[in-house]
């Protein structure tokens, strides 16, 4: 693997981490976005993760210094990828946008750019073709928080040359991955494969009443020893997602429509969103399944 050059396309919730993780490692990065004050933000986020980069990997200032010096910023494609050995597109989960960025991409990018998208829940086949190079194309997906919970998910489609997924599986561990290679297309990849139907079960164990919240997390965490059970996780992904999800299923599964309502009535409409607003299932900074008492017979 020899990039250098990396672009991050789309700095958002996952972009910005990204970037700057990438930016870390001692690669150049080239942050794009759609317009300079979407770009300010991004920057201004940078500096928010220093205090996490400190304290959670003990990061020391000359290394956070450096991460800025590999950082530049740019709303114009052509220039953002001009010296791009891996671009990571990590624009919104809306098929139509990631549509248009790749025709526009394919038209700009050097032919030695290799591109990889961050999507969680499409494939990489439904964009190959858009690409211009489907044979340099696949998914490279990682998780939120991604300096502290740091795996990447590396899966290509049945065209991607196989140099360039182990060059990608290479990319991710010198970034601080740990670098997880899918052999076959799979909706989900590996971890929201078994994460979904995992937290659909839970959920409707509670709005059937079949317990409370609380109990189903018990059953969980006592049985495997888990640190946490799925309303736990339901709110560190956040209330808004879920509902989301929820509501979009809904659309063509009837059975997910009584989640969706409790949700919106329990939680959406009196902002009790997850850990990040403070209140969802459980109560933060110190939610009840964190204590001591809480596995105790
Ligand atoms: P987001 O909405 O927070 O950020 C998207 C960014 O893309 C924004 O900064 C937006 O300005 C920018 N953008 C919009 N149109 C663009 C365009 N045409 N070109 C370039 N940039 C454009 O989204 P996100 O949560 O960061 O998700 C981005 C991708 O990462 C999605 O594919 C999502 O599935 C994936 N992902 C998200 C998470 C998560 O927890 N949020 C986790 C893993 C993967």
């Amino acid at each position: 693997m020899n990039f250098k050059n990396v672009t991050v396309a789309g700095s958002g919730v996952l972009g910005y981490q990204i970037a700057f993780q990438t930016a870390f490692h001692g690669f150049k990065v080239s942050v794009y976005d759609i317009n300079d004050e979407v770009l300010a933000k991004a920057k201004a986020k940078f500096y928010e993760l220093c205090e996490c980069y400190k304290q959670d990997l003990n990061a020391t200032q000359e290394q956070l210094d450096n991460t800025f010096n590999n950082l530049s910023y740019h709303s114009n494609l052509a220039e953002a990828v001009k010296d791009a050995d891996l671009l990571v597109e990590a624009v919104p989960e809306d098929a139509n946008i990631k549509t248009e960025f790749y025709k526009q991409l394919s038209l700009v990018a050097p032919e030695k750019t290799v591109f990889a998208t961050n999507t969680s829940t499409m494939l990489p086949s439904h964009f190959k073709d858009l690409t211009g190079r489907p044979e340099k194309f696949l998914a490279l997906h990682f998780s939120n928080k991604i300096w502290t919970f740091n795996m990447a998910e590396i899966m290509g489609h049945a065209g991607t040359d196989k140099k360039v997924f182990d060059d990608v599986v290479e990319f991710a561990k010198a970034i601080g991955m740990m670098a997880l290679p899918i052999y076959k297309e799979q909706p989900g990849h590996l971890l929201n494969s078994m994460l979904v139907p995992f937290l659909i079960s839970a959920t409707e164990l509670w709005v059937k009443e079949v317990s409370d919240h609380e109990m189903i997390d018990r059953a969980w965490m006592k049985s495997f020893g888990s640190p946490l059970g799925p309303f736990a996780i339901l709110d560190i992904i956040g209330i808004n997602t879920v509902y989301n999800v929820a509501k979009l299923n809904a659309e063509t599964n009837p059975n997910m429509t009584p989640l969706m309502e409790k949700l919106d009535a329990e939680f959406i409409k009196p902002g009790h969103l997850g850990m990040f607003a403070g209140k969802g299932f459980y109560s933060y900074p110190n939610p009840t399944y964190a204590s001591e008492d809480f596995l105790k017979s």
